[in-house]
């Protein structure tokens, strides 16, 4: 039976990987450089997103808003004069490339240069399915406590970069952050920003990083 499972999961996982590939030659074909943002919920990832849209007022971005329900985020975005499309996975808690897939067919391919992505909350579904960016994000803050990385350490390995929110916080709540960056380290050498997209704080580096991509 477990044998059964697991080449089926070997199917999906090999089917998301050749759409996923078919995703990136049409982003490269039309000179759009993409960006998955990965991380649990209320880690800050819209709000991050709104701020480097508004950080970058000469690039015509667009965005995919990935949530289980609702248009929350969608609203949020669309408040940014961006076109934006929303897709809601019902009970998936992640994005696959089937439905960037769809979503890229709503978007005005020849009129955007930068596409950010925000997946499902969570640290452990999106880590099997690339979508075809050409970089993934994973977002953490601190007000998950500081064993984040140590409990999830796939989608911290499979990212390019790493970023540890609400980063004023910490003092406050007693979370370590050398701790969390013991675990990071431990995984290897990872780009990683601390941030407090609230104030604004360290998101120069990462939009520095971003546009150097
Ligand atoms: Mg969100």
């Amino acid at each position: 039976m477990h044998k059964i499972d697991a080449s089926l999961a070997r199917d999906i996982y090999a089917e998301n990987q050749a759409l996923a590939q078919g995703i990136q030659d049409t982003l490269h074909s039309h000179g759009i450089l993409s960006f998955d943002f990965m991380g649990s919920i209320g880690s800050g990832k819209t709000l991050l997103i709104e701020h480097l849209i508004d950080s970058l007022p000469k690039r015509n971005i667009g965005v995919i808003v990935g949530d289980v329900m609702g248009d929350d985020d969608y609203k949020r975005i669309k408040l940014h004069d961006v076109p934006v499309v929303n897709i809601n996975t019902g009970k998936e808690c992640h994005l696959d490339a089937h439905l960037i897939h769809h979503a890229l067919s709503q978007l005005n391919l020849s009129a955007i240069d930068l596409l950010f992505i925000e997946n499902i909350g969570n640290l452990v579904c999106p880590a099997d399915f690339p979508l075809g960016t050409d970089r993934r994000i994973v977002i953490i803050s601190v007000t998950e406590g500081d064993d984040m990385v140590r409990k999830h350490p796939l989608i911290f390995q499979i990212a390019d970069a790493i970023v540890i929110n609400k980063i004023d916080l910490a003092d406050i709540i007693g979370v370590s952050i050398p701790k969390i960056m013991g675990d990071i380290n431990h995984l290897g050498r990872k780009t990683t920003f601390l941030t407090d997209a609230k104030s604004g704080t360290g998101l120069d580096k990462l939009l520095a990083w971003l546009t150097s991509q």
